[in-house]
């Protein structure tokens, strides 16, 4: 008998975890579950990929199906807030999975589409329902949505809520929540502003911490190459090509690429990065807030699947995605916020898989690297340029002006290896400037992408430091382990 079997879950969610082949409980479903089944509030401290969403889903399903009532016109009895559009897709696509065999609805409401679909589907109400804060409020203002029915509310990302300037509507929300129901609150870290927005929500709750931060981290290798912004694409590009080829698990310094996530600081940044990869001859595509609905949609298929194995992102666009098999994140630039680094981070090596992180460094990031190592306890070992960085930085093809954002694939990563053009080093980038021209206000198009001007700067100290690493096996992972070290 299963762990799952012994907290009396409902047959039906039983039945649905034996389909998804979940046996064991992650920790923070152990230590959740039994709370939340006798109605308890709960504050958890907890990132997307520890099985936060069965840990509040499976008991909340448990208690809904055991009592069921008739849906109400526009209501819902389970409201789950989450601060991006991919996010709150994927917990209703993962709720659908464990509510399976139960005969509740499930409807998840986001921006980005027509709200006008979204309101007829409510109108007869739901069981449960996953939402971004903006339009949740937008279907209340309609009429088309009301809250007083919530019996389970349900706060995800709350800290992501609050750098994306959701407090206001969040405190909305708790004004027209019912004050009799169960409340879960979930933040991967728990400053004193989010605990006091958490105390508008929660009551006397249990309070659930798993994998701190620090030890996320650890599990990740993490390397720092030092670097001018403006060299950055070319050791992008060479770095994937190496990671990419048929032969990288013998050859690449870093390990094969199974799929990698390149963070850019803005929308921009990100096209372009996908622009150089794309005339590189490396399938890539960019996944961020000025994206339609349908091609982040796309997009993120696309890396699911396989097809395109180098997904560019915004901080904010990437939150809480979970794409199992990504072995390498490539920080093109480095988060001034030391936290949005471990999200970064994190979305590799999940369900205790090791990955590989690689920030570039640029003269003016390195004190961010500071507060990042001092966050993290985790000391970057310096990734030095390849051997032959300018030559092959020489030898890469310059983008058209218009080449497409999302390559329709085809060539192979390693096809474009004789390109001519402008060496990347003298084409003056500049990425992340102007992002705050980039900012979006609307509730969830969230103002946080932007982090401030970031300047590029001449003086590279990359090349200097030169140290072949050891070849990798197949997957990459684990050779260099002791490459992560706690500085204390
Ligand atoms: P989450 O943190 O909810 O995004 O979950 C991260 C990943 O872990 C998802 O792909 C889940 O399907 C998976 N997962 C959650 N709980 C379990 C479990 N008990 N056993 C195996 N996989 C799980």
């Amino acid at each position: 008998m299963s762990y799952f079997n012994e907290l009396g879950l409902a047959e039906p969610i039983l039945r649905a975890l034996q389909v998804k082949g979940y046996t064991d409980p992650s920790p923070i479903q152990r230590k959740a579950i039994p709370s939340l089944l006798e109605g308890r509030d709960l504050l958890g401290i907890a990132q997307t990929g520890t099985g936060k969403t069965a840990a509040f889903s499976l008991p909340s399903l448990h208690r809904l199906a055991n009592d069921p009532q008739p849906r109400k016109n526009a209501g819902c009895r389970m409201l789950v807030l989450s601060p991006t559009r991919e996010l709150a897709a994927q917990i209703a696509d993962n709720m659908r999975g464990y509510a399976k065999f139960l005969n509740l609805s499930i409807q998840c409401v986001f921006g980005g589409v027509p709200a006008g679909k979204q309101a007829r589907a409510l109108e007869r109400g739901t069981d449960i329902l996953v939402a971004t804060p903006g339009r949740l409020l937008d279907l209340i203002d309609q009429r088309a949505l009301t809250l007083r029915h919530v019996e389970i509310f349900v706060l995800d990302e709350a800290d992501q809520m609050m750098d994306l300037g959701f407090i206001v509507p969040l405190k909305r929300v708790a004004a027209l929540l019912p004050k009799e129901r169960q409340s879960l609150f979930f933040s991967a870290t728990m400053p004193q502003a989010i605990a006091e927005l958490g105390k508008q929500f929660i009551n006397n709750p249990v309070k659930v911490e798993v994998a701190p931060q620090s030890s996320t981290a650890e599990r990740v290798e993490q390397y720092a190459t030092f670097i001018n912004q403006a060299e950055k694409q070319a050791l992008l590009t060479i770095r994937l090509r190496e990671g990419l080829a048929p032969d990288a698990a013998e050859q690449a310094e870093h390990g094969a690429i199974d799929r990698a996530l390149v963070f850019t600081r803005t929308k921009h940044g990100a096209d372009r990065v996908v622009r150089h990869l794309t005339a590189a001859g490396i399938p890539a595509a960019a996944i961020h807030g000025n994206k339609s609905q349908a091609q982040r949609t796309a997009a993120l298929g696309g890396f699911r699947q396989g097809t395109v194995r180098v997904l560019v992102a915004t901080d904010i666009a990437a939150r809480g995605i979970d794409v199992s098999g990504v072995s390498h994140v490539y920080n093109f630039e480095i988060p001034n916020v030391p936290e949005q680094y471990v999200h970064r981070i994190g979305r590799t090596a999940r369900a205790g898989a090791d990955g590989v992180a690689i920030s570039f460094v640029a003269p003016d990031e390195k004190p961010y690297i500071r507060d990042i190592e001092r966050l993290t306890r985790v000391k970057l070992e310096a990734l030095p340029l390849p051997e032959d960085f300018q030559k092959q930085a020489s030898r890469l093809p310059a983008p058209s002006r218009k080449a497409p954002a999302q390559p329709q694939g085809g060539r192979k990563p390693n096809s474009g290896k004789q390109g001519s053009g402008k060496p990347r080093g003298q084409q003056g980038q500049g990425q992340g400037r102007g992002s705050n021209r980039d900012s979006e206000r609307r509730h969830d198009r969230p103002a946080g992408e932007r982090h401030g001007e970031h300047r590029a700067e001449a003086g590279s100290e990359g090349g200097e430091r030169k140290r072949r690493f050891r070849p990798r096996g197949p997957k990459g992972m684990g050779a260099h382990k002791n490459k992560v070290r706690r500085t204390s």
